[in-house]
Formats: structure tokens, sequence, C-alpha cells
């Protein structure tokens, strides 16, 4: 942590992070996390979060495995807890904080709040890092755009061509129920 009550003084520390997996995605490499604090006020501590790192999920239709490369940053904004913002307030002072870094970032990076119980001389951000990754992880991920998935039927992968099912003319089995409907 920067000296408490100096607001020029900025503190980078630079590490990597073996993770194994984390929900669906798989890390064969470390992540790498650069995490720069500044104190903004003698109660709030800037620290900036950039994150790079090389992930391995599934498509969301075929399943085949999709490599992501993931370089983003995040910002977190530590405040004692009682120390209330309105929401303007927090807004006001994100925006002071990207503005002081506009070398490495830009006004739409995401701004966090954390509270604290106090300020010790050093700080622990890693679940605010692991936050950060999560984040930074997309919820679904395809192989392509116009990735044409699995046949629900025999489960062939159908960006290789149609299958046999839907060679010989079978209906989607969801919609098969329509298939006895009789108009009167
Ligand atoms: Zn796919
Ligand atoms: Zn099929």
């Amino acid at each position: 942590m920067p000296p408490r009550g100096d607001d020029v003084a900025c503190i980078a520390e630079e590490w990597e992070l073996n993770l194994d997996k984390l929900e669906y995605y798989r890390f064969n490499s470390p992540v790498k996390v650069l995490a720069k604090a500044r104190w903004l006020e003698e109660n709030l501590l800037s620290v900036l979060i950039a994150l790079k790192f090389e992930t391995e999920t599934e498509c969301a239709r075929c399943l085949k495995p999709v490599t992501l490369a993931i370089s983003d940053k995040l910002m977190y904004l530590y405040s004692l807890c009682g120390l209330e913002f309105s929401e303007e307030e927090f807004e006001a002072r994100a925006q002071a904080a990207l503005a002081l870094d506009l070398d490495n970032i830009n006004l739409d990076t995401p701004v966090m709040p954390v509270e604290v119980e106090y300020f010790d001389r050093t700080l622990d951000i890693a679940p605010q890092v692991l936050e950060s990754i999560l984040l930074l992880l997309p919820s679904k991920v395809l192989c392509r755009d116009d990735c044409a998935g699995l046949c629900p039927e025999c489960g062939a992968d159908l960006n290789e061509g149609p299958c046999a099912c839907n060679l010989s003319g079978n209906i989607d089995p969801r919609l098969s129920v329509l298939k006895d409907f009789k108009l009167e």
C-alpha cells in the first residue's frame, strides 16, 4: 500500500496466478495480474487491476474446445465501512480515479466499490482479482458466430454437414408433437 495520505504515490505490483479451473474454463497458463494502488482520499483507495490470460472452454453449441485470449482492466474503490456514498458521490469519485490514469484506462473502465473494516499496511485483493477474472469470462462462448451445433437426435456435428436424421427429412423432435395435430 502507498503511504497513507499520499495521493501521488502509486504502488504497482505484478504477479502470476496459477488457476486450474474456474467454472467451465480451464487455464493452461498462468493469469498475469498487475495491480496499481493509489489513495484518492484519506479513506478511499483506488486499485486498478489489469488481467491478461488465455483460457479454454467449450463451444456452447458444438462442444468443441475454444481458446479465448482476454486482456482487460477493472478498477476497485476501497472505502471504510460506514463511509456511505450516494450513487452520484460514488460515480464522481470513480470518474476522478479513472481520470488520474487515462494513459492506461478510459472513462468507461468499470469501477466497483469494496468496503473494508479498516486499512492495514497491506491489502488482500485476492477476492477482487478472482471476481475480475469471473467478470471477464463470457457466460456463453461459440466457436464461431454461425456454429451449427450438434444434431439433437444423433449428436452429429452439423458443422461437418447434415447428418442422417436431417437427410431423411425427419422433423425436429421438439416439433414432432405437432405432427399429430389435426385440424377439424
Ligand atoms: Zn461450435
Ligand atoms: Zn442427426
